[in-house]
């Protein structure tokens, strides 16, 4: 046994992906003892000797309800635990895991998510890769961070103008495809603003669909927007997941209300596609204008969605979470739109369990009108209404994501992201400095951290 945890001491390394209870296995002892028994002498082993070194019941490996915490053994046997972004190691450090880090700071470190350029850029946008490879070379296939190079071009009308151009074309591939797939027109001078990740509470696809109500409403009592604007979603869930259907479902009937609605179709249309996968988005992502990045902070480790849409020229709207944080640091303010409450204060909400939903609900005209509208007749009249109603109860009754902590900036900030899409020469310079920015969420980065601090494996020149 000695000689085993010393081997595994030298070869082992833990790096947590998320927070949420739900992934951070806990399995009861009975359980492992019907379906791995020959592992029970090990991890009763493993505990004892962590039993003999540390009180704190947050540290031990079987819990007084005789549960077995998988990556409490990982900490505690191997060398190194990470997290996969700067905000999201600090929490692990500061609240999650503060007991572990206690006993050694020396293990946690972190390790900032990134996405493959061959096929974020290279492969799903030829065209924007084309154009790079004409202004700056080819050298940034193999260094991403020469995607800098661009930032001498923030002035030049032709390399902005093209920029500008590619997007274009792009919005119009994903409008053909979109035609063919789900039959649907969508105009390709509108605004394209995407959410497609997940669906689960915490992303808050719901707090999306609340400021599309919003938007509806405040049209139909006759306040137009200058320029269109579709919402588009894409996104699959666990099928057990009810509530995550509910909100799908919420977004059909949007949908169907909006895009048939004549008051309101030609300012603004909703669709969800089908069947989201790598390959459509593949096909969303190069054509995005604002990137929705709606999180509540603290609870999106990294996210890799928001960096392939920044590679791709989109603006995030984004609350201060998992990588969105980084993001904004090498863009600049002027070159995304942040909103919403700080994770500190989210962390504090919940020590406190201070928030309560309805209260907001109360509070707000805007939230209220917005939250009505669910189980309103003409939703119902499109929609299933025990749906509906479950959905609504929800977000009064126990939102444990916070939708309504945000809702009034997040309009807000909304609103102003999509005035400024009006400033053609502000947003390009805004789209070109975030491709130029986007180098440092290269994977290539990100793979060579982990074996400079953590794999150690022989260099390959
Ligand atoms: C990148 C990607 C994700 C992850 O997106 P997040 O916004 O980071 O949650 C999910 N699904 C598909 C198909 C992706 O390509």
């Amino acid at each position: 046994m000695d000689e085993a945890i010393k081997v595994v001491g030298r070869t082992c390394a833990y790096t947590n992906h998320t927070i949420l209870a739900e992934a951070l296995e806990k399995w009861p002892l009975e359980y492992l003892e019907q379906v791995v028994p020959q592992l029970i002498p090990y991890i009763k082993e493993l505990d004892k000797r962590v039993r003999a070194k540390y009180r704190s019941p947050k540290v031990q490996i079987i819990d007084k309800e005789k549960r077995v915490h998988m990556a409490h053994i990982d900490i505690h046997y191997g060398f190194s635990v990470n997290g996969v972004a700067a905000i999201h190691t600090e929490i692990l450090k500061n609240t999650e895991l503060n007991a572990f880090y206690k006993i050694y700071p020396e293990k946690f470190n972190n390790k900032t998510n990134g996405i493959t350029f061959r096929r974020w850029l290279l492969s799903c946008n030829r065209e924007l890769a084309d154009m790079l490879f004409e202004v700056i070379g080819d050298s940034y296939t193999r260094d991403a961070n020469d995607l800098e190079k661009l930032l001498d071009y923030i002035d030049n009308e032709k390399v902005l103008t093209s920029i500008e151009e590619i997007k274009r074309f792009k919005k119009r591939e994903l409008v053909r495809y979109i035609k063919e797939k789900e039959g649907i027109d969508i105009d390709p001078d509108s605004i394209f603003d995407i959410q497609s990740k997940r669906l689960h509470e915490y992303k808050r696809q719901q707090m999306n669909a609340l400021y599309i109500i919003h938007k509806y409403l405040e049209i139909k009592g006759g306040k137009k927007p200058v320029r269109p604007v579709t919402f588009m979603f894409g996104a699959k869930a666990a099928p057990a997941y009810i509530i995550a259907q509910d909100i799908i479902h919420l977004l059909l009937c949007l949908q169907e209300i909006v895009n048939n609605d004549p008051d309101v179709s030609p300012y603004m249309k909703v669709l969800m596609v089908e069947n989201y996968n790598v390959s459509y988005a593949e096909k969303m992502i190069p054509a995005c204008d604002i990137s929705e990045q709606i999180s509540l902070a603290s609870k999106e480790a990294s996210g890799t969605g928001n960096m392939k849409f920044m590679l791709n020229g989109a603006i995030t709207l984004g609350t201060a979470d998992g990588a969105n944080v980084e993001i904004a640091e090498l863009v600049g303010e002027d070159n995304i739109f942040i909103f919403g409450v700080s994770s500190d204060e989210v962390i504090a909400h919940y020590a406190k369990a201070d928030y309560v939903s309805r209260d907001y609900y109360k509070k707000s005209k805007v939230i209220k009108e917005a939250v009505d509208f669910i189980t309103s007749p003409q939703v119902v009249k499109v929609g299933k209404k025990e749906r509906l109603q479950r959905l609504q109860k929800e977000i009064l009754n126990k939102d444990w994501f916070m939708t309504l902590i945000d809702l009034e900036e997040y309009i807000e900030v909304k609103d102003k992201a999509l005035a400024a899409f009006e400033d053609r020469e502000k947003w390009r310079r805004m789209m070109l400095t975030n491709i130029a920015k986007a180098g440092f969420f290269s994977s290539d980065r990100t793979i060579e951290e982990y074996n400079r601090d953590i794999w150690h494996l022989t260099r390959i020149d």
